[in-house]
């Protein structure tokens, strides 16, 4: 065991209040690690609430403990947010580890007189937590989750220390940042975690299902136009992208959460090494980049575009107009075009 969890652990032997919060517009992972770290902290007698930074998209409803998340950004949950943040002895910051990547919820945290944790994956670190359990090589944070209470509870039985819903949260978030077990992340580890799970009974099919599988005709409207209105293919740079203003995210009545996923059908497209969607929301550009093999789209979206993340996945914002952040994209094509070229 290492110091870190061992302080961590001494910590814990008496109860605690404690904050479970995430990155903005949160996905699987940041979602489903957060339960499931959470709802293990509640089974140990502390007093747990998650907050969100912001509304998170319709598929992930589901997760259990999903019911009692506060979200930071709705204004009838925001005072009880800061109140309870206010009162905390531990915040665990999960799937993030820079504090811009919360919103206005950064500030708060960042002020807070309780000590803070990170459990995450991504690259870059910021120093604001006393205690990091931090592994970029992690194919995901639901991974690190799962292998930080195993070390904890050396000893016992899985079906002793993760009930169903803890196994479903953390299951979501594997499956969700390996792409179904299909990208470069995956390794002997996240198979070996995800069988571990399965042996609580946990029915992995349905997750997929319900995560996949259930989006409102309407998606499937939006991703069709999407394609065929708005992929556009660069070959000379094997780049796709596509653009979508906030007019057209309107027409189609498009939540947040809606547009996840829809950058990663750029790399679908024969020799495509990168694909970037840029969106155009509240004023704002959020920016997703994809690629494959050795190229790193998380140096374009570090350089060029106030983010980051991993190499294969990164993104980034702007204050737009939308149409200058294309054009920037475009002038830094050329830079980038040998490194694009030579990806195997
Ligand atoms: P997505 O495109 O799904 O929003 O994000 C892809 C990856 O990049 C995720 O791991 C996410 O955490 C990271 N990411 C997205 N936006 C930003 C950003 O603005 N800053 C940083 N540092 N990372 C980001
Ligand atoms: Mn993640």
């Amino acid at each position: 065991m290492n110091q870190t969890i061992e302080e961590l652990l001494a910590f814990l032997t008496s109860p605690q209040k404690i904050i479970v919060t995430m990155h903005r517009d949160p996905d699987a992972d940041a979602l489903g690690s957060s339960l499931g770290w959470a709802r293990y902290l509640s089974g140990k007698g502390h007093e747990v609430t998650v907050i969100s930074p912001t509304d998170y998209s319709a598929n992930l409803k589901w997760l259990p403990g999903m019911d009692q998340v506060l979200v930071f950004e709705k204004p009838g949950q925001n005072s009880l947010s800061k109140k309870k943040i206010k009162e905390a002895t531990l915040i665990c910051c999960l799937d993030f580890s820079a504090l811009s990547r919360l919103k206005d919820l950064g500030k708060v945290v960042e002020q807070a007189e309780a000590i803070k944790m990170v459990i995450d994956h991504h690259l870059g670190p910021e120093d604001f937590a006393k205690w990091m359990i931090w592994d970029t090589v992690a194919a995901a944070t639901a991974q690190l989750v799962y292998e930080t209470i195993k070390t904890i509870e050396v000893g016992k039985d899985t079906t002793e220390i993760f009930d169903l819903d803890m196994a479903a949260c953390l299951y979501a978030g594997i499956m969700t940042d390996t792409g179904s077990f299909r990208h470069s992340n995956v390794t002997p580890q996240v198979h070996l975690a995800v069988a571990d799970l399965m042996r609580t009974g946990l029915d992995t099919s349905r997750v997929h299902r319900l995560i996949y599988d259930s989006a409102p005709l309407s998606r499937l409207q939006f991703l069709g136009y999407v394609l065929s209105q708005k992929l556009v293919v660069l070959p000379e740079y094997r780049t796709a992208y596509m653009v979508l203003t906030e007019d057209e995210l309107n027409k189609f009545n498009s939540s947040t959460g809606e547009t996840e996923g829809i950058v990663n059908y750029g790399l679908q497209v024969e020799n495509v090494v990168m694909s970037a969607l840029f969106i155009e929301r509240k004023g704002e550009v959020k920016i997703s980049f994809r690629s494959v093999g050795t190229f790193s789209v998380r140096d374009v979206a570090s350089t060029y575009f106030n983010g980051g993340g991993h190499k294969n996945a990164s993104g980034g914002k702007t204050d737009g107009p939308v149409t200058n952040t294309v054009d920037q994209f475009l002038s830094i094509l050329p830079e980038y075009q040998e490194q694009l070229l030579s990806v195997e």
